[in-house]
C-alpha cells in the first residue's frame, strides 16, 4: 500500500502536536509524535542516571520504545511501560533534548518512525522528519513562531498551575533548547528545501489547522 506521509518540523512550542492532531483527526491520518519517543528515552535517562552521552549510548539497546494508537491517541511505551503522563515536565524535556544529540539514539528510533510511516497513512511530527526521517514525503511543512511569542503561549497554558515557572524562565528554556537542537552535529533542526514554511507568530490554532489542511489537501488531489 502507497502510505501518504506528512512531515511536520520546528522548534519547540510551535504547536506542531496539537495542530498536527488536530489535522489527523480530520483526515482520519494517524498522528505520530516523536518528541515523545525522545522524550520517553529521556525518562529512562533520568530514572537511571545515565543521561551523558556515552552512558545512554551504552544502554540504549535495552531501551525498548513501542508506540500505540487508541482511538488515533498515541500512547507511548518504555519498555513495556505506559509512560505518556510523565514525559512533559521541565526535567524531562531537557533530558530528552540532551540525549536527542547521541547518535546512537537518533540511529534507534529511526527505523521504528520509518515502519511506522510505510505501513500507515501519517502526520509525523518532530525536528528531523522532512530531512533525515521521510525525505519523500508527499508534504514537508516547516512550522515556527518567534521564541517570546512560543514563551507566551506556554506561559498562558501553565499559570493556573501552583509551580508555574515564570514567563523569563519558560522564555529561557525555549532558547537553551533552540539552541540544543540547530546546533548538534547529528539531523539538526532545520527547514528542508522543499518544506512550506508557516509563521505561527500572529496565527490563531484553528488558522494554522485550516492552512495547513487545506495545503495537504490541495497536495493529495
Ligand atoms: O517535540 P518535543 O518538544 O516533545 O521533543 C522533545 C525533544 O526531543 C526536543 O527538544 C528535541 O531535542 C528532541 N527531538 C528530536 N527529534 C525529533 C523530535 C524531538 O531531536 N524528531
Amino acid at each position: 500500500m502507497k502510505t501518504v506521509n506528512i512531515a511536520i518540523d520546528g522548534p519547540s512550542g510551535a504547536g506542531k502536536s496539537s495542530i498536527s492532531k488536530a489535522i489527523a483527526k480530520e483526515l482520519g491520518f494517524i498522528h505520530v509524535d516523536t518528541g515523545a519517543m525522545y522524550r520517553a528515552i529521556g525518562l529512562y535517562a533520568l530514572r537511571n542516571h545515565c543521561a551523558e552521552p556515552d552512558l545512554i549510548a551504552e544502554q540504549i539497546e535495552k531501551i525498548d520504545i513501542e508506540l500505540k494508537f487508541i482511538g488515533g491517541v498515541q500512547r507511548v511505551l518504555l519498555c513495556g511501560e505506559d509512560v505518556s503522563d510523565y514525559i512533559r515536565s521541565p526535567e524531562v524535556s531537557m533530558a530528552a533534548s540532551k540525549v536527542s544529540a547521541v547518535p546512537a539514539v537518533r540511529k534507534h528510533l529511526l527505523d521504528l518512525q520509518k515502519k511506522i510511516a510505510s505501513e500507515n497513512h501519517i502526520i509525523m511530527d518532530g525536528r528531523d522528519i522532512g530531512t533525515v526521517v521521510l525525505p519523500h514525503a508527499d508534504l514537508k511543512i516547516f512550522l515556527t513562531a518567534s521564541a517570546e511569542e512560543r514563551a507566551s503561549r506556554r506561559y498562558l497554558e501553565l499559570r493556573e498551575k501552583p509551580d508555574c515557572p515564570p514567563y523569563e524562565e519558560i522564555l529561557k528554556d525555549i532558547q537553551q533548547r533552540d539552541y540544543n537542537d540547530m546546533h548538534r552535529a547529528i539531523a539538526p533542526l532545520c527547514q528542508a528545501d522543499d518544506a512550506v514554511l508557516v509563521d505561527s507568530s500572529e496565527m490563531g490554532f484553528h488558522e494554522v489547522v485550516e492552512h495547513i489542511t487545506a495545503l495537504i489537501k490541495e497536495k493529495l488531489d
